[in-house]
């Protein structure tokens, strides 16, 4: 089975214990979901429900364990900030929106509709690649102060989760063949 088949499974519905089977396939147990990402770290497992399951609140916490990387980052490099202005917890939150949902219209965040208006950014379409202008404003700098500064620090925030994602990727992989061997062996 594909690794993006498996993660589909993880949504809450699936990992609910009293939810019965409606077909032939038995509806994913916690503990199969568990086996499938034994050995991840924190920031794995966060990442794998965000994408994968429709519940802020683990895109919320990836986005808090983002920041404090961020801002880690932030620290060492003594990356001068205005007092008050949030630019790494903004883009902490823009890079794990671009992770988690890639392409999606930053001005509808995908739903299409702003206030019964259609999004005239997607066209209604909810899906559409930031540019950069887009991302400084998300981000709350000049589009002149991105290009010159922080698109090189977004990237390495950005790159941060791409490299989270392909450790959750190798995970599920080597947990699944796993399985495979042991049903292989039983
Ligand atoms: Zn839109």
């Amino acid at each position: 089975m594909a690794q993006t088949e498996i993660l589909k499974m993880l949504s809450p519905s699936a990992v609910n214990p009293d939810r019965l089977p409606s077909g032939g396939m038995p509806a994913l147990t916690q503990s199969d979901v568990a086996a499938m990402l034994a050995g991840a770290s924190r920031p794995v497992v966060l990442l794998a429900y965000a994408i994968h399951v429709t519940d802020d609140s683990s895109r919320i916490q990836l986005a808090s364990h983002v920041y404090s990387w961020a801002a880690e980052l932030a620290l060492s490099e003594k990356w001068k900030i205005t007092r008050g202005r949030p630019i790494v917890r903004n883009m902490s939150h823009l890079a794990v929106a671009e992770t988690v949902s890639p392409g999606v219209c930053l001005s509808c965040y995908g739903n299409r509709y702003i206030s019964n208006r259609v999004c005239t950014n997607c066209n209604g379409t909810g899906r559409k690649y930031p540019t950069h202008e887009e991302r400084a404003i998300e981000i709350d700098v000049s589009e002149c102060r991105y290009y010159k500064l922080w698109r090189h620090r977004y990237q390495r925030i950005y790159e941060y989760l791409q490299k989270l994602g392909y450790t959750l990727e190798t995970i599920v992989a080597k947990n699944n063949r796993e399985e495979e061997i042991i049903f292989a062996n039983a």
